[in-house]
Parts: structure tokens; sequence; C-alpha cells
């Protein structure tokens, strides 16, 4: 038997739990018992998976695969030190050079993962003194980057960049450094950020333009080069922040600009001078993904085709999948607003036992009344596979009232 039970300094926590189990906001999670696949086993039970952001199918892509067992055959499994210490190896420089090639940058560097990317930066860069200009649906990351650097955040309204020139202009006599950052796809309504308007305010008031990509890596632009790719604002955005987690099938995060602001990280980030580097497997794994962004274009061109047939079809059937009193999505993130956090989760548990897999999201993730279940497109979706996710989805939305 555990040895260690709740003993009653710990109790409260507990007793918070018993008061989301109230909200009906509490869960468990759920276990993926084989592969991360359109198709999939979750808690012994198969079902059509529209929950990963796992966008080119790149987490069981054979080469990616390939590339992690020879890395791990040729350099052992873990790099044994921080960054700065004794854990550079070859491997994790040429990923490096790698990207910074792909988005046509000075360089780069890698961070274990997108958020420490985010927090690692924006704590780095800036102090008390300074500002940060921030959309309001930004992610965590950022936001608690933002916190550790105890900058002042000024919160604009969400991609409003008019918003965003009026809270830069109140400070703009503070002798403070400015930060403007947006993310470049919003993941909870798979909107874009308005990069062109938000370079224009940066420039006109001399500040730090910085996007967090980290749902366009591999998505948008060419070849998946990202949203500042997408929007030709090549040398207009100071720091592209980008992940490695979501359609590159890994683990990681990573920081592009100037040689300066990389070799600036290098020695004030946190996250690299504290915590250890990536296994050589899974640098190996990410240089393999960038090869297959550009020797595989198809992939992209299928995530696109199924993400326009997949919000054809499920607003036909009569679903609200944003744009009204939500923002539109235009990428393969497709939220089903729902409004009510209960109904919501209860949506998502009858679609799973009816075989689809699709995560519900209420408050705090979203503004209360605003809860939705939150569909993310693959490549790898077959047509299928698809169609019988819709016949699982117009079956309990009608069950449950969500459409008529
Ligand atoms: C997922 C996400 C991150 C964090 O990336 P990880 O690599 O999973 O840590 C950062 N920013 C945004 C906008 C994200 O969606």
């Amino acid at each position: 038997m555990a040895t260690t039970t709740t003993r009653p300094q710990l109790a409260y926590l507990a007793e918070q739990l018993d008061e989301l189990k109230k909200k009906g906001t509490y869960f468990k999670l759920r276990v993926l018992e084989d592969e991360q696949a359109p198709e999939c086993t979750f808690d012994g039970k198969k079902v059509i998976n529209l929950a990963s952001n796992n966008y080119l199918g790149l987490t069981t892509h054979p080469k990616l695969r390939e590339a992690a067992i020879e890395a791990t055959r040729k350099y052992g499994v873990g790099p044994g030190a921080v960054r700065t210490i004794a854990g550079t190896m070859r491997i994790h420089m040429e990923l490096e050079e790698k990207i910074a090639r792909f988005k046509n940058v000075e360089a780069c560097v890698v961070f274990q993962s997108g958020f420490t990317a985010n927090a690692g930066t924006v704590s780095a860069i800036l102090g008390k003194e300074d500002f940060i200009i921030s959309d309001e649906l930004n992610h965590a990351s950022i936001i608690d980057g933002a916190r550790l650097s105890r900058a002042k955040i000024l919160v604009y309204r969400h991609k409003d960049v008019a918003h965003a020139e009026e809270q830069i202009a109140s400070v703009k006599d503070q002798p403070g450094r400015k930060l403007i950052i947006s993310d470049g796809v919003f993941s909870m309504d798979g909107d874009i950020g308005p990069l062109p308007g938000l370079c224009d305010v940066a420039e006109k008031y001399g500040a730090i333009m910085m996007v967090d990509d980290a749902h366009s890596s591999g998505v948008l632009g060419r070849n998946g080069r990202g949203t500042i790719d997408h929007f030709n604002v090549h040398g207009r955005v100071d720091i592209q922040v980008g992940t490695l987690s979501k359609a590159i099938g890994a683990i990681g995060g990573y920081v592009c600009g100037s040689r300066d602001l990389i070799e600036f990280l290098y020695h004030r980030a946190r996250p690299f001078l504290f915590s250890t580097s990536h296994p050589p497997s899974v640098t190996a794994t990410c240089i393999a993904a960038f090869d297959v962004l550009e020797q595989e274009p198809e992939l992209i061109e299928n995530l696109w085709k199924n993400t326009r047939y997949w919000k054809k079809e499920l607003g036909g059937l009569g679903f609200n999948i944003g744009g009204v009193n939500t923002p539109a999505s235009e990428t393969p993130i497709t939220p089903i607003i729902v409004g009510d956090g209960r109904l919501t989760m209860e949506f998502s548990r009858e679609l799973f036992n009816e075989g689809v897999m699709a995560t519900g999201i209420a408050f705090p993730t979203v503004a209360e009344g605003k809860a939705r279940i939150r569909t993310i497109m693959t490549a790898t979706h077959t047509k299928d596979e698809l169609d019988r996710a819709l016949e699982v989805l117009k079956r309990v939305g009608k069950r449950l009232g969500i459409i008529g």
C-alpha cells in the first residue's frame, strides 16, 4: 500500500478538488494505449481522434521514428547536463542551424518546450521598468513569462490593433522598453493574429515585436514556415517563437531572431541555463521533421483539404463553429461553441462513448458562457474517418439539443 495519503496539512487540496467535482469541471486523464494517430485507443476504447495537435501526423512518421532510434544508438539517451555546462551536443547545434535556415533568420535557440521558450525569453529580455502589450487571449506561457519579468502588462482586446496602439501610446513617454506580443494562431478559436497591423504599431513606437507561432509552425506559410511567412512580414518581427511539440511531432520550443538575441538568451534565459537539454533522440527527430516539411508538402496540402471539408460539413450540420460572438477560425482548429460548461462536458463525454475523442473546454480556459468542444484536423485523417465522426457528432448533437 502507498505510504503517502493526504495528511491534514494538505487537506485543503482535497477540499478544492471536491469543489471542482460539484462544478462539473473535475476530470480524469484519458490514457492513450497505442500511438497518437487519427484513430487510436484511449481508456480501452477505439476512437476517432479530433483532439491532438499532431497536424501532419509526424508523431508516427517512419523517417522521424528511424531518426530517433538511430540517434539513440549513436549518441545514447541523454545529454547529461544543461547546455551551458556540458550538455550542448553537435546535433543540438545542427537543429538550431537548420531551423534558422528554414525561417531565414540569423540564429535560433531550442528550448525544452514551447512553454519554456516563451516564458524563458520574455522574462530574460524585460525587467520591471518595461511594458508588455499583450493580446487578451495570448497563451499562458507568455503570461507567466511576463509575470516573471515583473514588467507591467497592458492587455489589449483580442486582435484589436487600435486598442494595442492605445495601450502603447499611453506609456510612450515612460522610459521602459515596450514589447508587443501576439500568438500567431490562437489555440482556442483557431483565428490568426493581425501581424501586419501589430508590426506597424511596433515600428511606429519603436517597440520590440514578438510572435508565438506554436499552432502555425508546420501549418501556415510556405512549407509551414508560420505566420511571419503567411503575412510576408519577414524582417519585421524581432522574436519568433515556435514549438516542436505540435506539427513537428516531438517536443521542444525554439526562438528565432538576430544572432545577438540568441547569444543573449544563451546567457540569460533561465530554462536554458538551469534545465537539461533535449536527448539526442528528440533532436534527431526534429531535424528529420524539418526535412519532411521541405520534402513532403503534400502533408500540408492534405491538412488544409481535410480542414476545408471538416469546416464545411460541421457548419452544414448546424453547429456554431465560431464567428458569432466568438472569433471565426481560419485554421485546422475548429471549435464547436456550446456555451454552457456542464453541457459541453457532457457533450464531450457522450461523443467519447460513441467513438469520437474531442476535448471539452470550459471556464477558466475560455470565457464563461463560451465553452466549446475543440476539434483539430490532421493531414492523416481519412475521409471515411471524418464521415464517421460527423455521423456521431450529428447524432449526439441532436440528442443533447445542441443542433436542431
Ligand atoms: C502549445 C502552446 C505553447 C506551448 O508549447 P509546448 O511545446 O507544448 O510547451 C505555447 N504557445 C502556444 C500558443 C501554444 O498553443
